[in-house]
């Protein structure tokens, strides 16, 4: 019996020290190592040690980058998960700015393997790229001035002397059109958020309209100045943008977002970055494997 049982404690010895030799650039927190299919988007990756990785650089709580380090926030930690798991260290993730309307253009033209950026998966986009997801369910809002309450939800639009701000080549932008009276005048559209946040605290516009948690942010980090009006009046759900046509490369990400909702990376990801500024909480959403 004895015998036996030091037969046992030596073949798993060997197989834990064989284990430890080939698993030096092991995948995941968790050590196990995935096998990738030769030629693969996920193999080349990791052959290369890189991902590139687009996303924004002004959205506190999401993506925002100081003068000097890395960009911070929950779509940075979903990169980082996705890198993890492809056996990349987050140290070799190089982000990339992609403000909303370049997002497709930088996945055609091969700049970046990622795109996690506040992104919405649509039918409008889905021609031009694919999307792994949704990691996230969002909802369009509109932030105002604290100390401004003429604007209650989309409806005040129909007076045509109320002004909103968005973003070029954003799902907010276009929503909020069907409520304008007049478009060219109603509505001002910047390159990123930002702008809209200054031109609002500047009196310049009404609104900002933008996704709840992004506005959230921008609530959070400009102390009692600024306020959501009205309730959410679209959905947003939030995918990782990758190049069209690459489904195995679409579907590691499904599996490794999914992976994520139950090993507790994805709710700790939540809970340093975006989640600092919504408590409520992400509901975990159904991955949408088209
Ligand atoms: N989620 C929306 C979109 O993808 C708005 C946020 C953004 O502009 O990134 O257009």
């Amino acid at each position: 019996m004895r015998k036996t049982r030091a037969a046992v404690a030596a073949v798993a010895l060997t197989l834990a020290l064989a284990t430890a030799a080939c698993g030096g650039d092991d995948a995941g927190s968790t050590g196990e190592r995935t096998s990738f299919p030769a030629g693969s988007t996920m193999q080349k990756l990791r052959d290369a040690q890189k991902l590139r990785v687009g996303t924004k650089f002004d959205q506190p709580g999401f993506g925002l980058k100081r003068p000097s380090g890395t960009p911070k926030g929950f779509d940075v930690e979903i990169a980082k998960i996705i890198a993890e798991r492809l056996g990349i260290a987050e140290e070799r993730i190089e982000y990339t700015e992609t403000p909303s309307s370049i997002r497709e253009q930088v996945l055609q033209q091969d700049k970046v393997d990622i795109v996690v950026a506040t992104y919405t998966i649509t039918d409008k986009r889905k021609q031009l790229v694919d999307f792994a997801g949704p990691y996230y369910i969002a909802g369009q809002t509109l932030m105002v001035n604290a100390d401004y309450s003429e604007i209650t939800g989309p409806d005040s639009f129909k007076d045509p002397t109320k002004k909103v701000c968005s973003v070029t080549n954003s799902t907010p932008a276009t929503n909020i059109q069907k409520y304008l009276k007049d478009k060219t005048k109603q509505l001002v559209l910047f390159e990123n958020y930002d702008k809209c946040v200054k031109a609002l605290m500047n009196r310049k516009v009404d609104a900002v309209t933008s996704d709840n948690v992004i506005l959230l942010g921008f609530i959070a980090t400009n102390e009692g100045k600024l306020a959501l009006a009205g309730t959410a009046f679209t959905e947003e759900p939030y995918g990782i943008g990758v190049k069209k046509g690459d489904d195995q490369f679409r579907n590691f990400i499904n599996d490794t977002i999914e992976a994520s909702f139950g090993d507790g990376s994805y709710r700790r990801a939540w809970k340093y970055t975006a989640g600092k500024y919504d408590q409520s909480g992400p509901t975990i959403p159904t991955i949408d494997r088209y």
